[in-house]
């Protein structure tokens, strides 16, 4: 286990450090991201509309109209640059702009949909069959990149028309050399491609964490990163930039799923079911909207599931943050994280929602900034999880270190003795190197309670305890056995070396002043182990040597000759 926390810490520090790093790129680089996206458009291709004359029809199929139309000039940007819902704005091009091999396309989020009518020699408008629309079926808008690759045969003296389906605002063409426009497509996919990889890399990460760590804060984060990538990877169109994924556009089922286990993530990560009620029915009820909502976006196929998306999704990031900077002011375990970690996502997307419902324009920036958040967000909380194993592991420790010490002397104890130092002479013996005992106990340490009370003879214990941790070396492991007894394991010494280090320890002891107006002395057996000895085998010559110290007067060592030890007859098959 320990070893599983420690591999894991470094992964995951390497895989925070990545990740923070690309963020601040992101952050404060925008410009090397917008050169996928933006600097591509303005830069190579151009714009349609400052040449454009708009024409907006009350229904949406009038095309008798238009032709009406045909021999005016220009029209009125203000007027007619805006279709209301079930209109259709028409907008005329001077052909002599247009060239061969180009494309006329689209970024806009709610541009939809397109159509290219051109005038044939009969003077009537005809449709032009090739247009693409690379995103197509339950289309809803978003950053969908219809264009339409320019025939050959553009009639030098005629104007185009685009005709688009209300509701519309300004809406903004451009053209752009066809083979660079694959460019672009193939180079904004790798910006997506990286940072899909990167989000499930965080999904994975989080999975692995829960499997190790059984924490099922993991497991909800990893799934909100899961639906998250999802619901950008449809916001993006980037699946049917990749597949010709027909009708199928999930992008507000999966962002609904997503908050969903964000909700899921945070009532559990908070522990909010044993801290204040009133955190435990916020979190209950925003919940049960959120789900609501979800099922009922699941259920449905509307245009309007956009709008209830992006407006749950903003209040909920913005709820999610004010509540999360409420119970962080009170302390409330790890809520400190979550203002950091949401606060991109709660501007972005707020900024996402209102551009979505047109009341400010969209802007390659706002993407950007989404991922930017989904990532802020993955590093945040990845670093915040480690934290609280990190806690964990402090908590652990400490509490290894609770059962193992002696609460009186603060030495190691018995438990400790049988846990872990025993494992460590026969280690020892594996490599070659011979392990000592010590035995010692107090000459007549009744008579101190006796004379000096019970709390003298505590105090005389914890004072040859203090004595014998600096007369032995750190790693020598110096137990309290029990009473006034206590055992010293000399960690890769013989016989010669222990025999010393006890003479001095008793030397010192009998020449420290205890405060009992007589000297204090120990006596002490020693014994060296033997090849296959064990450990109760050990002790019990040390204990037979320290008897012997004792019948022999006291302030003593005495030793157990290895011949003493009388290996038990084994048949070896
Ligand atoms: P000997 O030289 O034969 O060892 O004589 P002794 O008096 O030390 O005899 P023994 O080892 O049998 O006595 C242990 C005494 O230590 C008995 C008990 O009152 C005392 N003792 C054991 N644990 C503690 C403790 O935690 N605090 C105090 N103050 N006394 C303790
Ligand atoms: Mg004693
Ligand atoms: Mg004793």
């Amino acid at each position: 286990m320990k070893k599983k926390i420690g591999n894991s810490f470094g992964l995951a520090a390497v895989f925070t450090a990545a990740v923070s790093l690309y963020v601040i790129l992101l952050a404060f680089y925008p410009s090397w991201f917008q050169n996928l996206e933006g600097k591509l458009w303005r830069n190579q291709s151009e714009t349609l509309m400052d040449h454009a004359e708009y024409i907006t029809t009350g229904s949406s199929l009038r095309l008798s109209e238009i032709q009406q139309l045909k021999n005016l000039r220009l029209f009125d940007h203000e007027r007619y640059s805006r279709a209301e819902s079930g209109e259709a704005m028409w907008i005329r091009i001077p052909s002599n702009i247009l060239k061969q091999d180009y494309s006329i396309f689209s970024a806009q989020p709610y541009i939809r949909n397109f159509d290219i009518y051109f005038p044939i020699f009969t003077g009537r408008l005809t449709k032009y069959q090739n247009t693409e629309i690379l995103s197509t079926g339950k289309v809803r808008g978003r950053s969908i990149h219809a264009f339409s690759h320019m025939p050959n045969s553009i009639d030098a003296e005629m104007p185009i028309y685009i005709r688009i389906e209300g509701p519309v605002q300004n809406p903004e063409f451009r053209t752009m050399l066809y083979e660079d426009f694959s460019i672009f497509e193939n180079r904004l996919s790798l910006f997506f491609s990286v940072h899909f990889t990167v989000f499930l890399i965080i999904f994975l990460v989080n999975v692995i964490l829960y499997y190790i760590f059984k924490e099922k804060s993991y497991l909800f984060h990893g799934l909100f990163q899961l639906f998250t990538t999802l619901s950008l990877y449809y916001y993006t169109s980037f699946g049917n930039r990749m597949y010709d994924m027909g009708t199928s556009f999930y992008y507000e089922e999966f962002q609904m799923l997503a908050l969903v286990f964000m909700y899921f993530f945070l009532y559990d990560y908070l522990k909010v079911k044993n801290k204040g009620v009133r955190f435990k029915e916020l979190y209950q009820g925003a919940l049960a909207v959120t789900a609501l909502s979800a099922f009922f976006i699941l259920l449905t196929d509307h245009d309007w599931e956009m709008l209830i998306t992006s407006v749950a999704v903003s209040i909920s990031y913005l709820y999610i943050f004010l509540v999360a900077l409420y119970t962080s002011m009170r302390k409330i375990r790890f809520s400190v994280w979550i203002p950091f970690a949401t606060f991109v996502l709660m501007v972005s997307s707020i900024l996402q929602s209102l551009s979505l419902l047109a009341y400010i324009e969209s802007h390659v920036n706002i993407s950007l900034m989404i991922f930017t958040a989904v990532l802020t967000e993955a590093v945040v909380f990845t670093y915040s999880i480690f934290y609280f194993i990190r806690e964990q592991q402090a908590e652990n420790a400490f509490l290894k270190n609770q059962v193992t010490t002696d609460h009186l002397t603060g030495l190691k104890n018995r438990y400790y003795l049988d846990k872990f130092a025993k494992d460590k002479m026969l280690l020892l013996e594996k490599s070659g190197k011979s392990t000592s005992m010590i035995i010692l106990d107090i000459d007549f340490f009744k008579s101190v309670n006796d004379d000096f009370g019970h709390d003298k003879g505590d105090e005389v214990l914890q004072e040859l305890a203090r004595k014998l941790e600096t007369t032995f070396r750190k790693e020598d492991s110096v137990t309290r056995l029990g009473g006034e007894e206590f055992i010293i394991l000399l960690y890769d010494s013989n016989l010669k070396t222990a025999e010393h280090l006890a003479e001095r320890a008793r030397r010192i002891v009998e020449l420290t002043d205890f405060g009992l107006k007589r000297p204090l002395t120990i006596s002490l057996g020693v014994a060296e182990k033997q090849p296959g000895e064990s450990f109760n085998e050990l002790y019990k010559r040390a204990d037979d040597a320290l008897y012997t110290a004792k019948a022999m007067g006291r302030n003593q060592v005495r030793l157990s000759k290895e011949s003493e030890f009388v290996p038990s007859l084994e048949v070896d098959p």
